[in-house]
């Protein structure tokens, strides 16, 4: 069955309702206690399970639902690392794995090694020993492009497992453990819910050991996806192929509009032929290349009058939601990770040429 079918069919049974039920009990009998239920919420929801269904269908592996992409994160380094044991993590990318290695691993003992992304020989340095190597493609928020299938063979020749964190493309366009990641990692708060409204994350893996592991670390820290917010991920899983495709073709127009513009400095998209990554984009991603783009402007002041001048898109932080989001990341960002003027913009579902106007008139003004 096609990805975008399974997101529609996996696990309905024909006695169910067609939307999911909504069971918010965190307490069951247990005797008897039905088949691969847990007893008590910290466990796992019933309705969390199914969300975890699908997932694992659209990654051919085993999925697990977390209250955030950063718990999920957290459980995973966690299972997988120990005082004494080596961490790699790029530069750059979601800014909130390098503040967790700062403030919990490495005061915890682990050896936290930042490579340059665009440094393969820094990257292969850094796995060498290491127990986990961490690569994000497209990168939040400057969508730089890393060879999946290259990454994995390093580290593996190094000794490491690896994690994608495949949030920006999502299962529909990218598939990192076909191409030899160990785990993938997404934030489920942006595309896979896709409304602005639930934080969520899922680790997919296909070893069943290291998955028992990270369900029982779960388990034991309370870290599961509440029900309330499973029902909201499953709801956004059933549209999520026709944003994807349709906030992926806005976005690659948005980019070539953009990139033509006198007061815009450089446009970062993977989809548009003149990018660095381009061609391994084109390798490893199919049906587009998602709907984050970002763009830089002259400096800091610029940037954000354009973000006060805009009316239809918001200026809000997040991404992958039916809104068009933009935001000033220096802002956010520990100093010096971005230009001052770099506008991350998150394609929603308005029509391009509204999206256009707006954009042309906030840089005109
Ligand atoms: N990974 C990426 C690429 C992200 O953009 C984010 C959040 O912005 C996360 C992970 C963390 O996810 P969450 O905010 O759901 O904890």
């Amino acid at each position: 069955m096609e990805q975008d079918s399974k997101l529609l069919r996996a696990g309905r049974e024909p006695e169910q309702g067609l939307a999911p039920a909504l069971e918010r009990s965190v307490t069951f009998h247990n005797m008897p206690l039905a088949e691969g239920g847990s007893p008590y919420g910290r466990g796992q929801a019933p309705v969390a399970a199914e969300a975890e269904q699908i997932l694992g269908d659209l990654e051919d592996a085993r999925s697990l639902v977390f209250s955030s992409g950063m718990t999920s994160w957290t459980v995973l380094a966690l299972t997988v690392l120990a005082p004494g044991r080596a961490l790699a993590i790029p530069d750059g990318g979601y800014y909130g794995f390098d503040t967790l290695a700062a403030t919990l691993l490495e005061p915890w003992g682990v050896e936290v090694r930042r490579f340059s992304r665009t440094d393969p020989e820094a990257y292969r340095r850094a796995c060498e020993g290491a127990a986990l190597a961490l690569i994000e493609t497209p990168s939040n928020p400057t969508l730089d492009v890393t060879d999946i299938a290259a990454a994995a063979e390093t580290a593996h020749a190094g000794g490491a497992l690896l994690v994608c964190d495949n949030t920006t493309a999502t299962p529909l366009q990218q598939r990192p453990l076909d191409l030899g990641a160990d785990v993938t990692l997404q934030s489920a708060t942006k595309y896979l819910s896709g409304h602005s409204d639930t934080l969520a994350g899922v680790l997919s893996l296909r070893d069943a050991a290291l998955a028992e592991r990270l369900q029982h670390l779960r388990t034991e820290t309370g870290t599961v996806l509440a029900p309330d917010p499973s029902w909201l991920l499953l709801r956004g899983l059933r549209t999520l192929a026709v944003r994807v495709q349709r906030q992926s073709a806005t976005a690659l127009d948005l980019a070539g509009r953009l990139g033509g513009h006198p007061a815009v400095r450089r446009v970062y998209y993977p989809g548009l032929a003149e990018a660095p990554g381009h061609e391994v984009a084109v390798s490893q991603m199919q049906g587009g290349f998602g709907g984050l783009l970002a763009f830089e402007l002259a400096s800091a002041e610029a940037a954000e009058q354009v973000e006060r001048r805009l009316q239809l898109i918001h200026p809000a932080t997040s991404l992958g939601s039916v809104e068009s989001l933009i935001e000033r990341r220096d802002r956010i960002e520990p100093e010096g990770r971005v230009p001052p003027g770099l506008l991350r913009l998150s394609v929603g579902l308005e029509h391009v040429d509204d999206l256009w106007a707006d954009l042309e008139a906030a840089l005109a003004g």
